[in-house]
């Protein structure tokens, strides 16, 4: 059946200004890195894009390996943009990256001028997009100088192949030094993409800082520990949980009984706030003014309609902070 988006779909969702840009974007984003690939059910895959646009989410983001196989996640939202969201085009914050390995030799993995480009050639074929609206550098490469990548994704926003210029994983120094060159060569460093969690909070110690100086949005990957930060693994691990069924980047000895007792602390908190722990550690994180938005997966449009509920209590009393911290700490 043809898709409308919902009419309403503006109505409950919040947007927060990235950095001093002139965009904004809604605290709660959706990334294809799971469950877009050909190993994934098309129709489900479909069903999650419609409810997210439907739910206000304006900003899907990408790479060019998610998948498996790689390329995959990009090919299966092209095809749903070929379908349902073209008439939304102008609607939509669509992002893709580059930075680890993408093809064979020397030209397909790391950060240079040569990787970068053709990378975002083919991202933009197999999206069947003219542009995205931002291009990452997907990690720091010490081996290649930060001037030529910088210089890369200045060429790319020059040739209107991507709107605006983003970076993942950079730390707060290199970060520093990306926006300089960045804004030497006159395009600003729009957004950070930094991994960030309750159960994870490297960027507390200096990143979030120096994008809040410079002005330079944020928005935060695996917020929810790719599902730990939840209630879905208390009792056990479900047999349609990302554990059970792709064992690539979550492993089940992750969920050690330590993690587990953490978790089950946590849930009880996000209970007495009446929230489910997924919406309580999304808006954790978006308490702080410096992140622009949080960047979820789902495997389920269900849990996505969970999740956008965490927009409705940001607010967290001090008492309550004290008592995440503890057991954070402990
Ligand atoms: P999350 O931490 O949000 O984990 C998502 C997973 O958690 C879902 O696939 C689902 O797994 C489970 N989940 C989500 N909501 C709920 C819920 N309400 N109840 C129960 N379980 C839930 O994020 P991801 O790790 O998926 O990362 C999100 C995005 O961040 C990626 O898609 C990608 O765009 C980006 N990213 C960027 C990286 C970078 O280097 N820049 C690296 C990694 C991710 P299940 O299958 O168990 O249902």
């Amino acid at each position: 059946p043809m898709y409308r988006a919902d009419e309403s779909r503006y109505d409950s969702m919040e947007y927060r200004r990235c950095g001093k840009s002139g965009v904004m974007l809604p605290m709660i984003s959706l990334g294809l890195w799971h469950n877009f690939g050909h190993n994934a059910d098309f129709k489900n895959a479909r069903n999650i894009l419609r409810q997210a646009f439907d739910f206000g989410i304006t900003h899907f983001d990408l790479a060019n390996n998610y998948g498996p196989p790689y390329g995959s996640a990009e090919e299966t939202f092209g095809r749903i943009m070929e379908k349902d969201f073209r008439p939304y085009r102008d609607e939509l914050i669509i992002s893709t990256k580059a930075g680890w390995d993408m093809w064979p030799g020397p030209y397909g993995n790391h950060g240079s001028r040569k990787y970068l480009i053709a990378s975002l050639d083919q991202s933009l074929k197999r999206m069947g997009l003219d542009y995205v609206d931002v291009f990452y550098h997907h990690r720091p490469d010490p081996g290649t100088p930060l001037e030529e990548t910088m210089g890369a994704l200045d060429q790319i926003v020059r040739q209107g192949k991507a709107l605006y210029a983003g970076i993942s994983q950079y730390n707060a120094e290199d970060t520093a030094k990306a926006y300089k060159i960045l804004k030497e060569m006159g395009t600003p460093l729009f957004i950070h993409q930094p991994r960030y969690s309750m159960f994870d909070r490297w960027v507390e110690g200096g990143l979030l800082d120096v994008l809040g100086e410079k002005g330079i949005g944020s928005i935060a990957f695996s917020p929810l520990e790719q599902g730990i930060l939840t209630d879905k693994y208390l009792k056990g691990i479900p047999e349609d949980s990302r554990i059970a069924k792709d064992g690539r980047y979550l492993k089940k000895d992750q969920v050690t009984d330590d993690v587990i007792n953490k978790v089950r602390g946590l849930n009880d908190i996000a209970l007495n706030r009446g929230q489910s722990l997924a919406q309580m550690a999304i808006a954790w994180l978006l308490k702080d003014p410096r992140i622009t938005t949080v960047l979820v997966g789902v495997s389920k449009p269900e849990q996505l309609a969970e999740n956008v509920e965490a927009v409705k209590n940001l607010h967290f009393s001090s008492e309550e902070l004290e008592k995440i911290e503890l057991i954070l700490k402990n």
